[in-house]
């Protein structure tokens, strides 16, 4: 793989919060979710030649810092990326996060940039995806409890991907709900604000999680499940932090992105380490069958993988010559010889 952007290998091009910004208001989200999509399924349906490993997490009482690095062998990545449920109290974010891809031969990076907005589409694309694979047919209407930073992309990432119609909204804060709801409007989404958790799931075909607490929180009883429904859990993605009730996991077909990390941060946390469960990639690509029948319950157990970073990078690498959303950062030494970095340094007083 080549810097396609620069001709000089040692300006590498970063992609701000700004440009970011400017890029999903050039393609449209709906039009990045169903991109960034396509390159999760590339991904995925060659998932066996990744270099894999679960993600690297530092923990505190308030939170988790995390690196997250994969390669497909000419392409390396990695995110940092940070959860503090109690940052919103600061006016913080609960999840902030930037990313780089490096070109395997020379080990040079060929891509700097933001990934807190890049991770909300991301999420979200997977989280469409999964449930192309494992909602019912036809499903027109997604209950959404939590409606924070991811909730928008959520909502947009499943009308694009999976075609729903009406969500329904429940979150502790109503101003969360309140402001979910102003943000959707005009996109062409019924969106319904409830109660309760009880109200939201009424009639939905698929229930969305994505709450921040750093607990093993019920968000869901087993009551609250119907047979049939697709249950897209997110918010649960850190040892001690899930959302729902082990009766729920019980009765559920569970489908996972990397066992190995998912057993540590999922809500299968609450399992045995040899509970079975399903590999997405695997229904992905036909070697096993995603719902197979009407009644069952489904949960994609997200956690959010390294491969999923990566695709949204590469997606991000190919968008920037036609955006032009980007600058070049001096991020690498260049001296003339290779060898005198020391001369380098000194040639510098004399400019
Ligand atoms: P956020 O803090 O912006 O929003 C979380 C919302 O959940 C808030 O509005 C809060 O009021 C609400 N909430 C908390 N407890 C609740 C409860 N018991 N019932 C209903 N609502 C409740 O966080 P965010 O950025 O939207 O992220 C949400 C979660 O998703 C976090 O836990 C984050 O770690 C996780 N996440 C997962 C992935 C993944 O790939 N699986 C990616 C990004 C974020």
């Amino acid at each position: 793989m080549t810097n396609t952007v620069n001709k000089d290998l040692n300006l590498v091009p970063f992609v701000s919060v700004d440009d970011m910004m400017k890029i999903i208001l050039e393609l449209g989200v709906e039009e990045m979710m169903l991109g960034i999509c396509e390159y999760l399924e590339d991904d995925f349906k060659r998932w066996e030649l990744f270099d894999k490993t679960p993600r690297v997490a530092s923990h505190s009482q308030e939170g988790v810092i995390e690196l997250m690095p994969t390669s497909d062998g000419e392409v390396y990545g990695f995110k940092y990326v940070n959860g503090h449920p109690k940052n919103t109290q600061d006016g913080l974010q609960t999840v902030t996060a930037f990313g780089v891809l490096s070109d395997v031969n020379t080990g040079y990076p060929v891509l700097f940039t933001e990934m807190t907005i890049l991770t909300a589409l991301r999420t979200a694309a997977t989280s469409a995806m999964a449930a192309k694979y494992l909602m019912p047919k036809g499903s027109k209407t997604m209950a959404m409890i939590g409606n924070g930073a991811q909730s928008e992309f959520q909502a947009l990432a499943f009308k694009a991907i999976c075609g729903i119609e009406n969500v329904r909204l429940y979150d502790i804060d109503a101003s969360a709900s309140d402001r979910c709801m102003a943000n959707l409007e005009g996109r062409g989404l019924n969106a319904i604000k409830c109660n309760s958790e009880q109200m939201a799931v009424e009639g939905a075909e698929i229930i969305t999680t994505v709450t921040a607490d750093k607990q093993y929180a019920t968000i869901l009883t087993d009551n609250m499940v119907g047979s049939g429904v697709h249950i897209n859990a997110i918010g649960g993605d850190c040892p001690g932090k899930t959302e729902l009730h082990k009766d729920i996991l019980l009765r559920s077909e569970i489908f996972v992105e990397y066992p190995p990390q998912t057993r540590i941060e999922g809500e299968i946390q609450q399992l045995d380490e040899d509970y079975p469960v399903k590999e997405l990639w695997q229904v992905m690509t036909g070697e096993i069958e995603g719902r197979t029948d009407e009644k069952q319950i489904t949960l994609f157990d997200s956690v959010g993988f390294a491969i999923e970073d990566f695709s949204a990078l590469r997606y991000i690498r190919d968008k920037l010559e036609e955006t032009g959303h980007y600058q070049n950062l001096d991020m690498l030494a260049d001296p003339d010889d290779p060898r005198d970095l020391f001369g380098m340094v000194l040639r510098a007083a004399k400019n």
